[in-house]
């Protein structure tokens, strides 16, 4: 069953977070795609690992699992779940195209609104 599930969640700053498959810090541009696990929140993802399809970041979740096997097994073991989850889902949900679309709205949402006789002087 499929029970992975994203949402787009914006922010007012930004931010650097970890990628939840690939494990790369990354900027994210005020609008964080948010991983689910059905209820529970797993992680936010980059735009390389969205532009992934499901079944190749499930591989990639794997890799970095093997790699932090010995350092870290109850944290290889959490990634090897998600990476079963994946294998059985279709896609993320969220396409590239809509993350940046998200994106440009939260940038226009925050540009301060400037009175007429300021922006006058700025064109002036
Ligand atoms: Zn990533």
């Amino acid at each position: 069953m499929n029970t992975i599930r994203t949402e787009l969640w914006t922010y007012q700053v930004k931010r650097e977070v970890p990628c939840v498959v690939c494990g790369q810090f990354f900027e994210q541009a005020n609008v964080a795609v948010v991983v689910f696990d059905g209820a529970q929140e797993r992680g936010e993802l980059c735009s390389g690992c969205l532009a992934t399809p499901t079944q190749q970041a499930a591989g990639r979740l794997r890799q970095r699992g093997a790699r932090l096997a010995r350092r870290s097994p109850l944290w290889a073991q959490e990634l090897a779940v998600l990476a079963g989850q994946l294998d059985v889902t279709d896609d993320w949900g969220v396409t590239v195209a809509a993350l940046r679309t998200a994106e440009q709205a939260a940038r226009r949402r925050r540009l301060p609104a400037i009175p007429s006789r300021e922006r006058h002087a700025l064109i002036a």
